[in-house]
């Protein structure tokens, strides 16, 4: 399929949206309403500082939702003003915060399916509206409720977009595109659906394994099996790294992507020489400000002297989980919940430790004087921050007055 064509055929079309319907300040006021929080709004006044009792809360400077995922959020609420009869439907989660997609389905916006590791789209007819989330929809999806002529609310983060058009360059002029991300990732999974020859590749250790390979060659089948599900249909190691391009999923850690990018150019540069590098290797900036602010708030708060980190967003969110990783690799215990609720009574907490599966901890929280180090992924709403830290507050109350009545 002409990719290009296509997106251009389907942004002319009138059942086609993805600049909302004029009513985007209403919406934004039922935002503000629901999500935002009067606390975190007194943290951010105070240098992002807040202390109580024996508990230093430090939030990050940069954090929770970026204006991709609130354009989004809002575009949802104003579809359902302007289509308050019609069956409105969501391709996959708008974005990745439970509480958000709760709200969606109290206002009856529905979810499609998936059967059998499939969505099912039969379920769409003409007169529905379906809404495309933040991170975007694969030109297949996008292609196949064109032809069902429903209305589409096209909701794709510019960000996400500009990412399209670099793989739509590198297709172009015959580059493989060499996508860091994950290949499971919604994100990832319409991006590649505009590449044509790609590889997903998720992290450096697996960017040098094809480095390795461009320079020294290896075993073919061993290549196919590592990278299994993350290329395109035909790809070939021998014949189809000979160009390549970098895109990359936006909410990847940022330093990896520049050095995944890095990486390749210089493998490039070995390989054919200074004289011949632009025609072996193309690279545009697509790191999204705001996954970028996040983690750099980030990489400032671990330097302050803080006894444990708290990073709220939900257990399927990419930069979420980015921002987690900061803390675990510079050796901070650091916990992520998606929700006050993980916070128990008995000083417990549910929380989801990298690349595990929940667990509880106990005595979470230390005796005494504590720093917290707090924040909070890019679809996740103030009010949810606020919610944990008053948990934390709890938390240490109860502590406290036990404390007293041991000592007592
Ligand atoms: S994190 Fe970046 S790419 Fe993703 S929705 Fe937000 S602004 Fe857009």
């Amino acid at each position: 399929m002409d990719t290009k064509a296509f997106k251009r055929t389907l942004q002319q079309s009138d059942h086609y949206h993805r600049k909302g319907f004029g009513q985007t300040e209403e919406a934004m006021g039922m935002m503000n309403t629901e999500y935002q929080s009067s606390l975190i709004q007194e943290i951010r006044q105070n240098n992002y500082r807040l202390q109580r009792g024996n508990v230093t809360i430090l939030l990050a400077e940069a954090f929770g939702f970026c204006w991709g995922v609130e354009r989004a959020v809002a575009m949802a609420y104003e579809t359902r003003k302007h289509f308050p009869q019609e069956r409105i439907w969501i391709t996959n989660e708008l974005i990745h915060h439970p509480s958000v997609n709760q709200r969606l389905q109290e206002m009856d916006v529905k979810f499609i399916e998936v059967i059998n590791g499939k969505k099912d789209f039969s379920v769409v007819e003409e007169k529905d509206v379906v809404i495309l989330p933040a991170f975007g929809a694969s030109v297949q999806e996008m292609s196949l409720l064109n032809d069902k002529s429903c209305t589409i609310v096209d909701t794709t983060c510019p960000w996400v977009s500009k990412v399209w058009n670099s793989v739509e360059k590198h297709k172009k002029r015959n580059y493989t595109s060499i996508i860091h991300g994950k290949y499971r990732h919604e994100e990832t999974v319409a991006t590649s659906s505009f590449a044509g020859t790609y590889l997903i590749v998720l992290n450096l250790e697996q960017a040098n394994y094809v480095c390795n390979y461009i320079i020294n060659g290896g075993n073919k089948e061993e290549f196919l099996a590592k990278f299994k599900n993350a290329y395109s249909e035909g790809f070939n190691p021998d014949t189809d790294l000979e160009k390549v391009g970098i895109a990359n999923q936006t909410t990847m850690l940022k330093s990896e992507t520049e050095q995944i990018g890095k990486l390749f150019e210089k493998t490039m540069l070995n390989k054919y020489g200074p004289a011949t590098l632009n025609e072996h290797f193309m690279s545009f900036n697509t790191i999204c400000d705001a996954t970028q602010e996040r983690q750099d708030a980030m990489l400032e708060l671990v330097n302050e002297k803080i006894d444990l980190m708290v990073v709220i967003g939900g257990f399927n969110s990419s930069n979420t989980t980015h921002l987690q990783e900061i803390p675990v690799y510079q050796g901070i215990t650091s916990y992520h919940i998606d929700h006050g609720n993980r916070i128990k009574a008995n000083n417990c907490i549910e929380h989801k430790p990298l690349g595990k599966e929940l667990e509880i901890k106990e005595n979470w929280l230390p005796d005494g004087q504590i720093v917290v180090g707090v924040t909070s992924g890019a679809s996740t709403p103030d009010i949810i921050v606020e919610a944990v830290i008053e948990k934390i507050f709890e938390t240490k109350n109860l502590g406290f007055s036990q404390e007293l009545i041991k000592s007592s």
